[in-house]
């Protein structure tokens, strides 16, 4: 193994156009932090220009340019020190269009300074229950960083359970946090497994259309049962999102209805002329 592979056992980085020199490793002082930054760069030869789209095929079409020095790129820690990969990417120019463009490596999404590693890291540690402050600590990024990761998250646009839906499940609306849209939330619940599937910010028919049609049509023409309330634009939607479902008003709010009727009627009967007027007050 060469001392590139060994660095980058150790670092966790797969990409094979990276790679790193002998005396890589600094170990610095960072905001009084003690940090292991290591150097590395970043080459390989284009398969086409990313701004013209011409094939390479030699020194006529896109030749190696400069480098763009110190690429700050915030590993997950090694051996509990805060890392830093300053990576130097090759710039590359064009000769059709003689445009520059820089390489890129998947070890962090373009533009950004957190390894998608740590980005995994701090992912997983916001499952937990801790504040914050504590995670972006223990993963060395600052407390903006995982409060972006966080809203990131919460934007809901992650399609769950790998884009399969229940074959039977049951929706409803309920009051949830002060900051939902429409002051209620959509809930969704398995009947299979008996447990929650998801929960939506919103109830409006515009957002549970855009929220269930993110789910490809094959699956949505899966599902066999649905179970819901009584409100009858719901009907109409969720047989135009799952046409080969079947709709079910569900028991508990066809029970609701009736005991709200009773009550109606028994508080229009309960006046004082009434004959029985003890007994519908007390039973
Ligand atoms: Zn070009």
């Amino acid at each position: 193994m060469t001392h590139t592979d060994y660095t980058k056992k150790i670092l966790n980085i797969k990409d094979k156009n990276i790679y790193f020199e002998d005396d890589c490793l600094e170990i610095k002082k960072i905001k009084g932090i003690q940090t292991k930054i290591f150097h590395g760069y970043l080459t390989y030869i284009p398969d086409y220009c990313p701004k013209c789209g011409c094939i390479n095929e030699g020194f006529n079409d896109i030749i190696k340019w400069n480098f763009k020095k110190n690429c700050k790129i915030k590993l997950t820690k090694v051996s509990n020190y805060n890392t830093l990969l300053l990576l130097d990417k090759q710039r590359f120019l064009c000769k059709h269009c003689n445009h520059t463009f820089t390489a890129s490596t998947d070890i962090v999404d373009f533009h950004k300074q957190i390894s998608n590693d740590t980005h995994k890291s701090v992912t997983l540690d916001l499952m937990t229950k801790d504040s914050e402050k504590n995670i972006s600590f223990r993963n060395g990024i600052s407390t903006n960083s995982t409060n972006r990761i966080l809203y990131d998250l919460s934007k809901d646009e992650l399609i769950k359970n790998n884009g399969k839906l229940p074959t039977s499940f049951g929706i409803d609306e309920f009051k949830a946090t002060k900051d939902t849209v429409s002051k209620m939330a959509f809930i969704i619940v398995d009947h299979d497994k008996k447990n929650i599937f998801d929960i939506n910010n919103s109830r409006l028919s515009n957002d549970i259309y855009k929220y269930f049609s993110r789910y490809p049509r094959s699956e949505r023409n899966n599902v066999k049962f649905i179970t819901m309330d009584l409100f009858k634009p719901y009907y109409k939607l969720m047989h135009k999102l799952f046409p080969k479902a079947i709709l079910i008003p569900d028991r508990f709010h066809i029970i609701i209805q009736i005991r709200n009727a009773l009550d109606k009627t028994r508080l229009s009967l309960c006046n004082k002329s009434n004959p029985n007027y003890n007994k519908l007050k007390k039973y």
